[in-house]
């Protein structure tokens, strides 16, 4: 992981915040529940434009959480296959009833799920450690400038 946290200056210590925050989160509709018991690995807010056309608005918010982790409950998740702006492979999995988007496994970070962050049950721990695909963000989004910012995917070096 601290690989993808290169170049991130506080990433390691709000890291340790996020250690005390409860995955645990649901579907507009309830019909799936989520939890998992690992630690949270980095919050991003994903500025590309297959985000904004699946989520319908500007941006996504994501908590990335080890690859594997997350344990469902209820309904099974429906999957579309996407190919991200990246050329590769992204699985939406989003709730067939109400259509919300629950989490993503991108093959660009094999030890990473990507969890919509505003499924969660509790936010309130929410704090976005990058904004990334920032060259295809809304002009009128305004980031924090102590967040680091990177114009297409997150460093991997
Ligand atoms: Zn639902
Ligand atoms: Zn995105």
């Amino acid at each position: 992981m601290a690989r993808l946290c290169a170049g991130i200056p506080t990433c390691g210590a709000i890291i340790r915040r996020q250690g005390l925050a409860r995955i645990e989160g649901r579907c507009l509709c309830g019909a799936i529940r989520y939890k998992s018991d690992s630690a949270p690995v980095l919050t991003a807010v994903c500025h590309c434009t297959h985000c904004q056309r699946q989520t319908g608005t500007a941006f996504s918010v994501l908590v990335a959480v080890p690859r594997g982790s997350i344990q469902m409950e209820g309904s099974d998740p429906h999957v579309y296959f996407d190919v991200g702006e990246s050329g590769q492979p992204v699985l939406r999995k989003f709730c067939a009833q109400c259509g919300s988007p629950i989490y993503s496994e991108v093959a660009a970070t094999p030890q990473l799920d990507w969890i919509k962050a505003g499924t969660l049950d509790d936010t309130s721990w929410l704090q976005p450690q990058v904004h990334i695909w920032c060259d295809s963000a809304q002009p009128w989004v305004h980031m924090d400038e102590s967040v680091a910012r990177v114009p297409r995917n997150p460093p991997m070096e």
